[in-house]
């Protein structure tokens, strides 16, 4: 999967940038400064008119796929909802060296962070190991702390995979159609730890979106950051209906195993959990 040309330019990727974070936002997954957001880039691009000042940076961990990459990427503390008000104060750019170990960080006269978001280094591992084995010339990451998915990963019946899938996918048709290798469980690690960066990477092999447990999501696309923010809001409107349901004595039928497995037969969806 890889974008043809005419490839989006930068604004228009700044600016879907902005709507993705206000989408997270409207949906109530980003309280003050939560969440994140990078998109990452394997076409040249001029980005020095919008973002000049330069700054050179160490990469967390080596990103050897990405070598002259570009990476977008929201900065440290910065409020999802005001990234489309004014994206160049509240994005930077780095364009990663011919080696992947260091970057070139482009911010703007304007910025209102002097570094990247705190979770970089997942956004860099995922980033580099989806270029590694998809070949993609363009990936998008999007994490957010959805409330419904976040409390049920507080219950411990729900910290198990299968049972989570279960159980959100039983709602709406299209769960299973937008998240066919549903969504990934992490139990609880620390934001930012080498343990959380590691243990994502791999869900996001097989997965589209991983719920980090007692914190929140991260989701990937190799088409638009909008398609990333779409996975979130099909699983956390799955994980409302299961609040709700828990609320209401678990009264609903959800969709049974046979109702699955005709919707999965008639939109021919890739997928081995019903
Ligand atoms: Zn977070």
């Amino acid at each position: 999967m890889a974008l043809q040309q005419p490839f989006p330019d930068l604004d228009e990727i700044i600016t879907s940038i902005g709507a993705g974070g206000d989408r997270v936002a409207a949906i109530d997954a980003s309280e003050g400064a939560a969440g994140n957001i990078s998109v990452c880039v394997g076409w040249p691009m001029e980005v020095r008119r919008r973002f000049p000042i330069i700054e050179e940076i160490q990469l967390p961990q080596p990103a050897p796929h990405l070598a002259d990459h570009i990476v977008i990427v929201t900065g440290s503390g910065r409020r999802l909802r005001e990234i489309q008000v004014d994206p160049a104060a509240n994005l930077g750019v780095v364009r990663i060296s011919s080696d992947g170990t260091a970057g070139t960080l482009h911010t703007a006269p304007t910025r209102l962070s002097e570094r990247v978001t705190s979770e970089w280094n997942s956004h860099i591992a995922v980033h580099d190991d989806t270029v590694e084995r998809t070949g993609t010339n363009f990936h998008a990451i999007v994490h957010a702390q959805p409330p419904r998915l976040t409390y049920l990963s507080h219950i411990p019946e729900y910290a198990d995979e299968a049972y989570l899938n279960r159980r959100l996918l039983r709602w709406e048709p299209e769960t299973i159609v937008n998240l066919p290798a549903g969504i990934g469980f992490l139990p609880f690690m620390l934001p930012g730890s080498a343990a959380l960066m590691t243990a994502n990477v791999v869900s996001l092999r097989t997965h589209r979106i991983v719920l980090w447990a007692k914190h929140g999501v991260m989701a990937r696309s190799s088409i638009s950051v909008k398609r990333a923010v779409d996975r979130i809001e099909y699983a956390e409107t799955g994980a409302s209906y299961e609040y709700m349901d828990l609320l209401n004595g678990g009264r609903a039928e959800g969709l049974t195993v046979d109702e699955l497995r005709a919707v999965v037969a008639a939109f021919d969806v890739d997928t081995t959990l019903v």
